[in-house]
């Protein structure tokens, strides 16, 4: 469910007509949803019934500083993978007792502006990393609470790009490896066990792969506490997909995952916690881009964007679809015809779509490309020096430019030219 509607035949976020922030802004740019994205943290807390439950939004699926606050002000933690997305979450609200630390290479100095900040817990993903929070936190005598993502070894079925949970992986401490690599743990002086995290892929749509991995981690609970460990917390990640077609497969509901979770963790006693990005973000965001160009090749008729994949990487990277709709409502008896939809960056696979059935489509239209709230804007770059495109966040009949255009001079102003060459 999302707030993005056809009203008086022109496509709006909650009560603002997109066309109206397209004129005040200019196109492409990032808009997202504050009711969606309120909604969708309210469905998936509303699942889980436990109120000490943690859902520590992952900040790398969309880190501008509004959307975090948004979802720290509805009640929502973080998951943060580096400093930078520390100091966003800290930035945007976010109780340090509320963050959660993941990622295979967090940097010493990294560790210590977290111990400094106080998070609630790192998830640690090798041994190597384990002996430098250690060393770390007993520097500044402290204990680093922690827990070790554990690799379960189950194939996620979702995109190769994002499948984590495989052995093959880099992600993780090897499944067979788990206790041993807890009883090493134990012995550091500068480590607190405090429970186990597992994190298997994104875009998950079936609950299958999750209920593998999450019955290997409730045994290995169990076989912990069996060696002495305090396992209180079971940090189960994120992960779980969403609808990215109207006409699409759909995912399971919140309340599905949840209960599957409940039939499998029942009796642990442990808190739980979760890291979704996706689930939250996806849907309550768009990008809205103007067609510069309709191309009638040889065989093929293209609609030429002004949004490129420095501004929206996804389908490059992951062949993913995007639903791509008019901002102007079609007439229900428009003749659609395929289209590829592209960009203008000089790249073959600067494409958002092929043989896309579209309404007619001319010059100066505006469209929208659904369900890019998550790793959008974030894995956006100035590829071709094309500046960031805008984020805009709407609220009801307020909106705001929560992320600037920059300028070409401040593009330029970061590269000094080099002394000899002035
Ligand atoms: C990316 C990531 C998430 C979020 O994944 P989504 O599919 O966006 O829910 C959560 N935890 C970890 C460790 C991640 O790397």
């Amino acid at each position: 469910m999302h707030h993005f509607d056809y009203k008086h035949g022109a496509l709006h976020v909650e009560d603002i007509p997109l066309s109206d922030i397209a004129r005040d802004v200019g196109t492409p740019f990032y808009c997202y949803s504050s009711a969606t994205l309120e909604r969708h943290y309210r469905v998936f807390a509303e699942a889980f019934k436990a109120p000490e439950t943690l859902i520590a939004y992952s900040i790398k699926a969309n880190s501008n500083l509004s959307v975090v606050r948004t979802l720290a002000k509805a009640g929502a933690g973080a998951d943060v993978v580096s400093r930078g997305e520390l100091r966003r979450a800290l930035t945007a609200g976010v109780p340090a007792t509320r963050i959660v630390f993941s990622g295979v290479g967090k940097t010493r100095d990294e560790m210590a502006e977290a111990l400094e900040a106080g998070i609630y817990q790192f998830n640690v993903e090798s041994e190597p990393e384990l002996q430098a929070l250690s060393e770390c936190a007993q520097s500044k005598n402290k204990q680093a609470p922690i827990t070790l993502r554990i690799n379960p070894d189950v194939d996620a079925g979702t995109h190769e790009k994002i499948n984590t949970g495989r052995a093959e992986n880099k992600f993780g401490i090897a499944w067979n490896k788990a206790r041993e690599v807890y009883a090493h743990a134990a012995s550091l002086p500068g480590i607190k066990i405090v429970g186990v995290d597992v994190h298997i892929g994104s875009q998950i749509t079936a609950l299958d792969p999750f209920e593998q991995a999450f019955k290997r981690v409730s045994e290995l609970v169990k076989d912990l506490r069996a060696d002495g460990h305090n396992i209180q917390r079971l940090d189960l990640g994120g992960g779980l997909g969403i609808p990215y077609a109207a006409q699409g497969q759909i995912p399971p509901h919140p309340d599905q995952y949840a209960a599957m979770i409940a039939r499998v963790t029942g009796g642990l006693d442990v808190q739980l916690i979760f890291e979704p990005g996706r689930l939250i973000v996806g849907n309550a965001g768009l990008l809205v881009s103007r067609v510069i160009y309709v191309k009638h090749g040889e065989n093929r008729a293209f609609v030429i964007l002004d949004a490129a994949m420095n501004d929206l990487i996804r389908p490059a990277l992951y062949d993913a679809h995007h639903d791509i709709l008019p901002l102007a409502q079609p007439a229900p008896t428009a003749p659609y015809a395929p289209f590829d939809v592209v960009g203008p960056v000089c790249e073959t696979g600067d494409s958002f779509a092929q043989n896309r059935d579209l309404p007619p489509l001319n010059a100066g239209d505006l469209v929208a490309i659904m369900s890019t709230g998550a790793y959008g804007a974030v894995q956006s770059s100035e590829y071709n020096t094309r500046p960031l495109i805008p984020e805009v966040m709407v609220h009801g009949g307020q909106m705001a430019v929560v992320r600037r255009r920059p300028s070409y001079e401040d593009m330029m102003a970061v590269e000094p030219m080099a002394q000899w060459l002035k």
